[in-house]
């Protein structure tokens, strides 16, 4: 797909024209960015006759674009990942202990009087008659509240296991609300992506040697790129 073809595909998602579906089936039956008329005659107008890093005209010259489009996954997941990280707090502040009380119910159990262990043994012969696993000695356990599902005595702790769980309940709850935003959010930003790789604006000549390196630099800016679109996301889902 041209530049113009992926321009006109992203004004048409974003003002409604076209549905996600729509634009994924048209991608998908479309020509590869790099396999475009467009691409090659770019390519030969901008690559250089020796290896920007070394210096060498020897060999096959390689065209590296740094811009490195991501997957749309991946923008999607990133995205999904810094609205969580974004709005737990507020979520996790506005928990209300009495609406998930439920999580938090214990049954009795049996433990050891002076560190309130479960693991205790009984002995055949020696007094006095009982062990726990951290080796304190006593005649009778004690009874205690047992919480089975955050497996712990200690009733902060199932309090925290089960602000924990509501806390992801809710924040995938949020999620699954805006999920079709997010989607066409990540595709938009998908194809703006394409759009920029397509401009071969940030490309350097390398020969084979230097581009096996160059490319792992590239991969790893790909990652600290993705990051910045999120913003914009927050301001059109939130801040409005
Ligand atoms: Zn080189
Ligand atoms: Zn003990």
């Amino acid at each position: 797909m041209e530049t113009k073809e992926l321009l006109e595909l992203k004004e048409n998602l974003d003002n409604g024209l076209l549905t996600v579906a729509q634009v994924f089936e048209k991608l998908k039956n479309a020509v590869k960015p790099w396999k475009t008329e467009e691409w090659k005659s770019k390519k030969e107008k901008t690559i250089k006759k020796f290896c920007e890093v070394c210096g060498t005209n020897e060999g096959v010259l390689n065209l590296l674009n740094h811009d490195l489009p991501p997957t749309f996954s991946d923008i999607r997941i990133n995205l999904i990942n810094d609205i969580k990280i974004h709005i737990a707090q507020d979520v996790f502040d506005s928990l209300n202990l009495e609406d998930f009380k439920n999580q938090i119910q214990s049954e009795k159990r049996l433990a050891c009087p002076a560190c309130r262990f479960l693991t205790f043994r009984e002995r055949k012969t020696m007094l006095p008659k009982y062990k726990c696993a951290k080796n304190h000695e006593f005649d009778l356990p004690i009874e205690v509240d047992y919480y089975p599902l955050a497996r712990t005595t200690d009733l902060d702790e199932a309090i925290g296991f089960a602000k924990n769980g509501e806390l992801n309940k809710q924040l995938n709850k949020l999620i699954a609300e805006e999920y079709q935003a997010i989607t066409k959010f990540a595709l938009s930003e998908s194809l703006n992506y394409s759009i920029q790789y397509m401009t071969l604006e940030n490309t350097s000549t390398v020969c084979k040697k230097c581009l096996f390196i160059e490319r792992k630099d590239t991969i790893e800016m790909k990652a600290l790129n993705i990051s910045e679109i999120t913003k914009k996301l927050f301001i059109q889902l939130y801040d409005n």
